[in-house]
């Protein structure tokens, strides 16, 4: 089998729990590496580590999948993925719409699968994972007799890894229940693999907050926080999006759920169109900002700071005195603490008092492995003006 002896020193991530290896952390690789066959790892003296797919191509070159003496076969990604199952239907997450694997958290770093009905979307992120689709798709048909695979892999993955990114035809449109909201989702078509199911518990708890309230959902997307506060009792929403696609979405839903007649749609750029609505003293009771990545690198973390400052400094100005604004990061590189300071910045330059109602992340679905702080990449905010 093909070992990856790993420099002196370097097994210590691996130790504390990191399943990742580095290209300079490698000292030697011997024997006939084949990117579907999990190499084994060792550290400087030869002993053991783990098992994981190696890839020379980009420098973060092994990521570990098991530290037992044990074959990463079909059998190995049928138990995963049943142990990725069983965490979720265990704590009620197995929903008509979950992530059923979220890579590293779940034992399967490099993939991830996500359900809508009986559709798996199934994204690989590794070389090592696009050739084990097949035992993978495998796994998914023996957890889920009943239903189908579609790949819709992640295209700057693959090219950063050298592999082609596969992409089935996206399936019909279906309709699928979250709380007790009903969305239109062609699965693998749109952001994500369909849905922002990373955001559907903090969609409940916006709901409870808009209670008998106007809402403002700053950047929209297919209207789901929304859809959530008007079913949940909000009197009327005004949603935000700059692009025409994720308004046919928004409308889209809005009408699946007998919503339009609450709801404004307003196309633009919401930086221009929060100032609007600011410089015009309209009032919200609840707003919304959940933006897109205001940066992917770390060297530009000072100009994404300054842009979510600006779009909370004015969600905060829009909110009446006793309103709440759930604000969102999914930058990977501004932590939940970078956060809550850029907050309180924006709380600072607005000029109101604001109490912190509570800390949101990523819904539960997508859980964050305490030893890989990059499973956590969504930080959040519920906030309540107080004067
Ligand atoms: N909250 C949504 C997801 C939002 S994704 C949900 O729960 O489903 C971010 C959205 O912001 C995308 O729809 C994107 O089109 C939109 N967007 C990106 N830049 C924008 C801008 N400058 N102004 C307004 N919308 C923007």
């Amino acid at each position: 089998m093909p070992t990856l002896v790993l420099k002196r020193g370097a097994e210590q991530r691996i130790k504390a729990g990191h399943p990742w290896i580095y290209r300079t952390q490698v000292a030697d690789l011997t024997g006939r590496w084949k990117a579907e066959e999990a190499v084994e790892i060792v550290d400087w003296s030869r002993r053991f580590l783990g098992r994981g797919f190696y890839n020379p191509r980009p420098s973060l070159c092994c990521r570990l999948l098991t530290r037992r003496d044990e074959p990463v076969d079909a059998g190995f990604f049928h138990r995963r993925l049943r142990e990725a199952f069983e965490y979720r239907r265990e704590a009620g997450l197995a929903s008509d719409a979950y992530r059923l694997v979220w890579s590293e958290a779940d034992g399967l770093p490099g993939l991830v699968v996500d359900r809508y009905g009986a559709v798996s979307v199934v994204q690989c992120l590794t070389l090592g994972m696009s050739r084990a689709a097949p035992a993978i798709a495998d796994g998914l048909h023996r957890l889920f007799p009943e239903g189908r695979v579609q790949r819709s892999d992640d295209a700057t993955a693959a090219r950063l890894e050298g592999f082609e990114a596969q992409h089935d035809p996206s399936g019909e449109e279906l309709v699928v229940t979250e709380g007790g909201c009903r969305f239109a989702v062609t699965p693998g078509a749109g952001h994500k693999t369909g849905l922002y199911l990373d955001q559907s518990e903090n969609r409940a708890l916006f709901a409870h907050h808009a209670r008998g309230r106007r809402i403002l959902d700053g950047f929209c997307y297919a209207g789901a926080f929304a859809c959530h506060a008007l079913t949940g009792g909000s009197g009327r929403a005004l949603l935000l999006d700059s692009s025409a696609d994720a308004l046919a979405l928004a409308r889209r839903n809005l009408e699946l759920n007998g919503l339009s007649a609450r709801a404004e749609i307003r196309e633009g750029n919401a930086f221009d169109l929060l100032r609007g609505l600011e410089g015009a003293g309209e009032r919200f009771g609840a707003v919304v900002l959940d933006p897109p990545p205001f940066t992917r690198r770390k060297d530009s973390l000072a100009a994404a700071t300054r842009g979510y400052k600006e779009i909370n400094i004015r969600g905060l100005r829009l909110l009446e005195p006793g309103g709440v604004l759930a604000t969102f990061s999914c930058s990977h590189h501004v932590t939940p603490a970078l956060f809550e300071e850029m907050c309180r910045d924006a709380a600072g330059d607005a000029g109101v008092a604001v109490r912190v109602l509570q800390s949101l992340g990523q819904s539960r679905d997508h859980p964050v492995l305490l030893t890989v702080p990059e499973s956590r990449y969504l930080s959040g905010l519920l906030l309540e003006r107080i004067s």
